[in-house]
């Protein structure tokens, strides 16, 4: 038992998830206890653990990671917490990440437990605050105020779910790293924007069941495709950047240089890009390890988007070089734009050395075309700046160099 992960965590870490799962725990017995079993309970939560075992299989079938990518399991949680007494609110959880742990992804086991237990807690406090107010909830009060108080109180509940777990998992991930922020944790507007959207579709899920239940059917389709579209989000903005430098994939950096290309060169604007590439980064690799190596792709990354203008654009071209389109800029500007990004990324420091003089670090070599009477696409331009670069690599590196007038011959370049 002590070489069980969950005992490998800090202590504080250790006792705090114990308690979240013991509270989980109990909280089912108790609520076990003042439950009124009725059939027609027992099959709306038959249907809303059917839908849950759907979302987790939309979320397999699109071979997401589980927990990676956001899932639209709130809207049966909050659907559930509002038509049916706690108890169901507090279990369905269990069921749905023993699906996830065993179609999905196989996680660490005390992760699963705690997030059941959070998402069962936080689920259980709403359906308790909500059923406080209302005896029989799946019975929508008669008339349009009473209507219209069922649903506000249904959305003020649904928000205490969403406050109450990300209370537990934040504390959980401070306790983990007290330097964590907690707005990233929280996911950002993206984050937040899906957070309302499931509260809005959970409650109104809840609302038209207690009409009849059979509107559940009706609602499957609301929860996969919230789910598809909150995806769709997260794997846009995934297929464009780069995982590592969270700089633009080299195949969206040239979509969409090429395009500014072309309107630079229809509207007669000055345009330029700068190859960039870092010079014995083998080396580095060699001497101080990949992860090192990893760590200064992420400084130069970092370095390379502060010091450039809004407008202009930084790619991870492959490997150790990164590609910069940088608009209304000319020859001459684009020359002292890429010097100064030169002098600044030279300050980046290797690990070893004793002294802050001495501590080794990288140098780059930079490689800059700008549009002239030769150019006629993305290409041409690339061209000019890598034969550029291959010039200022042959000077010795640690060099910026401007691509000849008019632009080398493919047979030129290296
Ligand atoms: P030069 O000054 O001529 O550019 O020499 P160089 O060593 O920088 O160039 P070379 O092309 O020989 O080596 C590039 C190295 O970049 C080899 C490869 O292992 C390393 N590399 C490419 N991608 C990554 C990465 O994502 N992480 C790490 N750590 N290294 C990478
Ligand atoms: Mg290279
Ligand atoms: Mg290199």
């Amino acid at each position: 038992m002590r070489r069980w992960p969950l005992w490998q965590l800090r202590p504080r870490l250790r006792a705090y998830v114990l308690a979240v799962i013991v509270t989980g725990g109990g909280a089912v017995i108790v609520a076990a206890a003042f439950t009124p079993w009725r059939a027609r309970d027992g099959v709306v939560y038959a249907f809303l653990l059917a839908f849950g075992a759907v979302t987790v299989e939309t979320a397999r079938r699109a071979g997401e990671p589980a927990g990676g990518i956001k899932d639209a399991q709130g809207v049966w949680e909050i659907a559930a917490a509002l038509l049916l007494p706690p108890f169901y609110a507090l279990t369905g959880p269990i069921v749905v990440f023993v699906l996830l742990q065993w179609r999905v992804r196989r996680s660490l086991a005390y992760r699963r437990v705690f997030s059941a237990a959070a998402i069962g807690l936080s689920t259980g406090a709403a359906s308790l605050a909500f059923h406080s107010a209302w005896r029989r909830p799946a019975l929508l009060p008669a008339g349009r105020s009473g209507a219209l108080a069922w649903v506000v109180l249904a959305i003020a509940c649904a928000v205490l779910r969403f406050v109450v777990n990300s209370a537990l998992v934040v504390s959980a991930i401070k306790l983990d790293d007290p330097a964590a922020r907690t707005r990233d944790l929280l996911g950002g507007r993206e984050g937040l924007a899906n957070d309302t959207a499931e509260v809005c579709v959970g409650v109104l899920v809840a609302f038209a069941a207690a009409i009849t239940p059979l509107m559940l059917i009706v609602a499957l389709p609301c929860g996969t495709l919230l789910q598809r579209s909150a995806s769709h989000a997260q794997l846009l903005h995934a297929s464009r950047t780069d995982a590592k430098t969270g700089l633009l994939a080299a195949v969206t950096w040239q979509r969409e240089a090429a395009v500014q290309v072309a309107r630079a060169l229809r509207t007669r604007t000055p345009l330029a890009v700068a190859m960039v590439d870092i010079d014995h980064f083998k080396a580095v690799n060699d001497t101080y390890g990949h992860l090192a190596g990893d760590g200064v792709l992420q400084a130069v990354a970092r370095i390379l988007s502060a010091g450039m203008r809004e407008y202009d654009l930084a790619g991870r071209f492959g490997g150790e070089e990164f590609s910069l389109l940088l608009p209304h800029a000319d020859g001459t500007e684009a020359l002292s734009i890429a010097e100064r990004l030169r002098a600044a990324l030279a300050v980046i420091p290797l690990p070893g050395g004793s002294e802050a003089g001495d501590r080794p670090h990288i140098t780059v070599s930079i490689g800059v075309a700008a549009l002239t009477d030769g150019i006629s696409d993305l290409t041409d331009l690339l061209a000019a700046a890598d034969t550029a670069l291959y010039r200022a690599k042959r000077s010795g590196r640690n060099a910026v160099r401007l691509a000849d007038h008019p632009p080398a011959r493919p047979e030129q370049a290296r």
